[in-house]
């Protein structure tokens, strides 16, 4: 058998099926905004490797840093040893984070930091003896992650509603509505206030995907939004969780998306960009009051405790994926890149099978009333040697935050052919279509 060959017949992917699975492609080699596929070609990655390749893959900072770090020490637990790379992430990390967010967690995955964010939440109500309080408040259209507890944050009506009988119950506002950009209106609000009002008790905290939803419903809403969340997890007492995995590291413009409107939460997962896509690294980041809280509870430890915990290869990548961040102006070229993108997607507007174009910061979205067939979108990958990985309704970008001006030509003109295409199939009811 080929290693496609195998690969079709034994290996699961992401949201794929074993039977009749969709083609995958061979890739041997990966460098800067490009992958090298096996047989020559090469693809520009319009999606950052589902958004996490910031800086360009196989970036020679990180890797060599990966490099030292394994001549050095690959694994040692992170119960009863500490190590200088896990030191100067956390370091590094608190001075990239909004002000008084310097104590760390390390995780090993976006959707595990987010756990780790509820079990915080959770242990902090404990610590104060509300031990009703074990629910979140999150909101529809959201995405956290894969595993259990974040799937049952996510979008209720989303991607997980086949395992909705294993997950816990929490409570849900309605998806914010007033679009970035637009004109703020305090009754977007209303739905978070109605479900305080009569669910106070049971409510932890709060968790939203701050300014973007992305995964779920590529939803980019006004930042004012986020002073509602902070006022009421003020009042009563809430942890506020902000789940920057997808929109922070410069991805919506400023650092964190929640910068747009000056909002801190007590709480904030971080991952994806984190090591600049080169290794699997996530961190939640708490403000002192939670974790003195937490630490003045009983117990006082923090009941959390992953195998690859700070593992140093990873904690390498990080602080040298932190130093490039620091070293050049990542705001002003994604400020240059969303321009590009706003120009280059603004034909598609016309279309007739396409709802609505909108950009923020380096994510660029054409939703369109039904997405072309599948052959449709490997002929436009083919064609202009673009990976493009358009999910639901939604062909979008979110390009290495490096990306030149000719390379986000020739995403955008991409997505516009993929636009221009017929509208395939209506996906067939439980059909999963991504
Ligand atoms: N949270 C957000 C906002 C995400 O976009 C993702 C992944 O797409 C996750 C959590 C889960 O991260 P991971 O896939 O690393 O578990």
């Amino acid at each position: 058998m080929t290693p496609l060959e195998y690969d079709r017949s034994r290996i699961w992917h992401p949201y794929a099926s074993l039977k009749d699975p969709p083609p995958v492609r061979l890739a041997k080699s990966a460098s800067g905004v490009e992958i090298e596929l096996a047989d020559g070609r090469r693809l520009v990655d319009a999606v950052s490797s589902w958004w996490c390749v910031a800086h360009g893959h196989n970036h020679p900072a990180i890797t060599d840093a990966i490099r030292r770090q394994s001549d050095k020490m690959c694994h040692v637990m992170f119960g009863g040893f500490t190590h200088e790379p896990a030191v100067a992430l956390a370091e590094r990390l608190a001075a990239f984070a909004p002000p008084g967010l310097d104590r760390v967690f390390f995780a090993d995955s976006g959707s595990i930091s987010v756990e780790v964010a509820v079990k915080m939440a959770l242990q902090y109500q404990h610590a104060k003896g509300r031990t009703r309080r074990t629910k979140m408040l999150a909101l529809k259209g959201g995405y956290h992650g894969d595993t259990a507890c974040a799937m049952a944050l996510s979008d209720p009506d989303g991607m997980h509603t086949l395992f909705a009988g294993m997950m816990p119950r929490h409570f849900f506002a309605d998806k914010p509505s007033v679009p970035h950009g637009g004109r703020w209106s305090a009754a977007d609000g209303d739905s978070i206030l109605e479900a305080v009002a009569r669910h106070r008790d049971e409510i932890a905290g709060i968790i939203c995907e701050p300014v973007m939803q992305a995964a779920n419903a590529m939803n980019f809403y006004h930042p004012e939004y986020l002073h509602v969340l902070r006022r009421v997890a003020d009042e009563n007492d809430f942890v506020l969780v902000f789940d920057e995995i997808a929109a922070g590291f410069h991805r919506t413009g400023p650092r964190w998306a929640a910068e747009a409107a000056h909002v801190v939460p007590d709480v904030m997962c971080v991952g994806k960009a984190l090591t600049g896509g080169h290794i699997t690294l996530a961190a939640t980041l708490a403000s002192s009051k939670v974790a003195d809280t937490i630490s003045n509870g009983r117990p006082s430890a923090f009941m959390h405790g992953p195998t690859y915990m700070a593992n140093p290869l990873a904690c390498a990548a990080g602080v040298a994926s932190l130093d490039l961040f620091a070293a050049s102006d990542y705001a002003a070229n994604v400020r240059r890149i969303e321009g590009e993108l706003q120009k280059g997607l603004a034909t598609a507007k016309s279309l007739p099978n396409v709802r609505d174009v909108r950009v923020i910061g380096a994510v660029g979205v054409i939703e369109v009333a039904r997405m072309p067939k599948r052959a449709e979108i490997d002929r436009v990958i083919d064609a202009h040697g673009v990976w493009l990985r358009p999910f639901a309704d939604f062909i979008y970008t979110m390009p290495p935050l490096v990306s030149d001006t000719a390379t986000i030509g020739r995403i955008t003109t991409a997505m516009v052919d993929l636009a221009s295409a017929p509208p395939g199939p209506e996906p067939e009811d439980g059909d999963f279509h991504e």
